[in-house]
């Protein structure tokens, strides 16, 4: 046989070692947190390689673009560069590059715009205000509600109806109209060429089930296909895999079930239990030592996770003994729980604790805002992860608007927005000339050809548009500038805080510039956003130097030195709208599981008491219910007391009593 490069034996456990080294055939690696999963992909991806596999032929899915990124990165470093050659992504941008090369024979054309969920929910209003449905009724559901219920029924491969009377059922009585609104949205999106992100995977499946000539070229192509976090993906995306491998049957996935979160998506971990039933002959690995967090930190995460109702026992032990208790810290206000956090993480740095090796974990964006104060108050910078993105603020929507109706102009979305944009036009007037525009005039004709207080305004904005839309297509960089210059008196006319937002439409520009194309740009943008650029303090760029805030959902899969847990109060972690169906309350309890799992060495869990929650009228004063079941010699409990407003702790900088 070849001769391998590396020493796989020195670098991997018996068990990781077995499914590095798996031979063909469905393999299913199913572990707890930190046991060497994700290292288990990298180092099979260097091994296929090592043994003669062309990296073209191999398709690594995960959860994130960048870790798929970083996943190819480190096993290059293990193999060389060839490992760049890897197809890498998710499920979502590995399906708009294969429907751009193949989606023709299913009606799919190359330049096809990908709508964001808000644009998503938008063509949803505009279609319903075009039947005339129900536009009066207060009890018809909002436009968000409306999305939910058509990408649960994609994602689970269920039908609206089923879904509607199983999770909506206080909305049965639209079924009717709700099924007309969902087929005049989707064929409306297929008449303007638009995809919205279910559709991604929707039409991928259909590809592979119609077109047999694509289906054999791809699944050729991939002849072996690794999938990471794979308890966090849908029936859809199993389907997918399925069909991926139908020649070949070379699947390696790799999850835990006990780390599934995603089941408002449409996720379920029954995805991971099912693997062997779906692909026969399974080899079935576990891993069973974990190598990321200390004993006393693995004693709080098997506690918590044992209570769970449904799970693939798994127990994870570790080497590394010695560490401190986690802690458990309850803070008198919200206030004292911001300051407490930055105290200990200025301690942390005194102890050669890096700022980049301190994570701050929270259950939903808002949960951190004081703290963001308390932060930039103390000078320590940081980056927020999983809270509105960038893309999704209001001016870098306007200013791609443009973007995307030059690349399609049948993009009635994106239409709507740019004409209300101008001044003196309002819905009505942009409805008409999008109706103009649609009938099939030429767009800028229809926009100079308008008189009176608007008239001004449209030109100006056909001729930008226009100047842009030439025969030989201008760079997405040529474009951002161009409209830029265009939209920047609208910007300074609607918001008064316009210097921070001309530097987000700034780093827009940047973004631009990395790419060749518009149709890269725009659907990476739509597909991968890059995270708020305006959070944090000024710091270097470098992300070495901050700390992080995330969701717990973001999280997922990394792992930091010092992590807090914050807002651990019973009625925000577990939610209050947990309390009502027992699987819900399942999820949030695997969510802390994710949570405190991130953990190498330190584990602070927060909570501040005696908060009024105004959504349920319930005071928050216990922590989470989680931690009932936690005998209290596995946490170390701190109470701290509120010494005045912002400012300095009241006793000799102590926070403790
Ligand atoms: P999660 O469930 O959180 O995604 P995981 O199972 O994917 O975790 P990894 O992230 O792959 O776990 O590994 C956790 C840490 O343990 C990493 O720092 C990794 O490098 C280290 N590790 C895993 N296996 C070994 C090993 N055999 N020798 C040394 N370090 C290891
Ligand atoms: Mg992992």
């Amino acid at each position: 046989p070849r001769k391998l490069s590396i020493d796989y034996a020195a670098a991997l456990n018996s068990q990781q070692l077995a499914a590095v080294t798996a031979g063909e055939g469905p393999s299913l690696v199913i572990a707890g947190a930190g046991s060497g999963k994700t290292r288990t992909l990298v180092y099979r991806v260097a091994y296929l390689i090592d043994s003669g596999v062309d990296p073209s032929n191999i398709l690594l899915l995960t959860f994130t673009r960048k870790s798929a990124q970083e996943m190819v990165q480190r096993a290059g470093e293990l193999i060389g560069a060839r490992s760049e050659r890897v197809c890498g992504g998710t499920f979502h941008s590995v399906a708009n590059l294969l429907l751009r090369r193949y989606g023709r024979s299913i009606g799919v054309e190359p330049g096809f715009t990908i709508l964001d969920r808000g644009d998503a929910e938008d063509l949803i209003a505009l279609v319903r205000s075009q039947l005339g449905l129900n536009e009066k009724d207060k009890r018809f559901p909002r436009k968000g509600t409306i999305m939910e219920m058509i990408s649960k029924s994609e994602n689970t491969l269920r039908s609206l109806e089923e879904i509607i009377l199983d999770e909506f059922g206080h909305f049965a009585d639209h079924i009717e109209d709700l099924s007309r609104l969902k087929t005049a949205y989707q064929s409306a999106k297929r008449q303007k060429q638009l995809l919205d992100y279910d559709d991604l995977l929707v039409m991928l499946r259909q590809l592979l089930l119609l077109d047999e000539t694509a289906r054999m070229t791809i699944s050729r192509q991939f002849r072996y296909i690794l999938v990471d976090e794979y308890q966090d993906t849908n029936r859809l995306q199993a389907e997918v895999v399925r069909k991926l491998a139908a020649t070949h049957n070379n699947v390696m996935v790799v999850g835990d079930d006990s780390q599934s979160i995603y089941a408002f998506r449409g996720a379920t971990f029954k995805n991971i239990m099912e693997f062997p039933q779906l692909f026969p002959g399974t080899q079935i690995y576990k891993l069973e030592e974990n190598y990321r967090s200390t004993q006393p930190i693995l004693n709080l995460a098997n506690c918590i996770i044992d209570e769970a109702a449904e799970k693939y026992t798994k127990r994870l032990f570790t080497r590394k003994i010695d560490g401190p208790l986690p802690s458990l810290v309850e803070a008198a206000g919200e206030n004292t729980q911001s300051r407490f956090i930055a105290q200990k993480i200025l301690e942390l740095r005194e102890e050669g604790v890096p700022l980049s090796e301190v994570a701050v974990l929270f259950r939903s964006s808002f949960h951190s805002f004081d703290l963001e104060i308390e932060l930039s108050r103390k000078g320590l910078p940081f980056i927020k992860r999983g809270g509105v993105k960038f893309i999704e603020t209001a001016h870098v929507k306007d200013l791609l608007a443009h973007v995307r109706v030059i690349a399609n102009p049948l993009d009635t979305v994106s239409w709507n927005r740019v004409l209300m944009l101008v001044e003196g036009v309002g819905p009505k007037k942009a409805h008409d000339l999008l109706a103009a525009i649609v009938k099939g005039g030429q767009p800028f004709d229809v926009l100079r050809g308008v008189s009176g207080r608007s008239g001004q305004g449209l030109k100006s904005l056909a001729n930008t548009l226009e100047s842009l839309s030439g025969a030989e297509a201008r760079s997405p960089s040529e474009q951002v500038n161009q409209i830029y210059e265009y939209y920047l008196p609208i910007l300074k006319e609607q918001y008064d805080d316009y210097p921070k937002r001309t530097r987000d439409l700034d780093h827009l520009h940047t973004i631009a510039e990395g790419y060749p194309g518009v149709n890269e740009f725009l659907a990476d943008l739509a597909l991968e956003p890059p995270d708020g650029s305006a959070s944090g303090v000024d710091a270097p760029d470098r992300d070495d130097e901050r700390l992080v805030l995330s969701t717990i959902h973001s999280a997922k899969g990394l792992e930091w030195q010092a992590v807090f847990v914050i807002w651990i109060v019973d009625g925000r972690f577990p939610s209050v709208y947990s309390f009502v169906a027992d699987e819900d309350l399942e999820e949030e309890r695997r969510l802390f599981y994710v949570s405190v799992t991130r953990a190498k060495r330190h584990l602070f869990l927060t909570y501040p008491i005696n908060v009024y929650d105004k959504s349920s009228g319930m005071l928050l004063s216990k922590p989470s219910r989680f931690l009932d079941h936690v005998s209290s010699d596995l946490l170390d409990q701190v109470a701290l007391v509120e010494e005045g407003g912002r400012g300095e702790w009241g006793r000799s900088h102590d926070p403790y009593y």
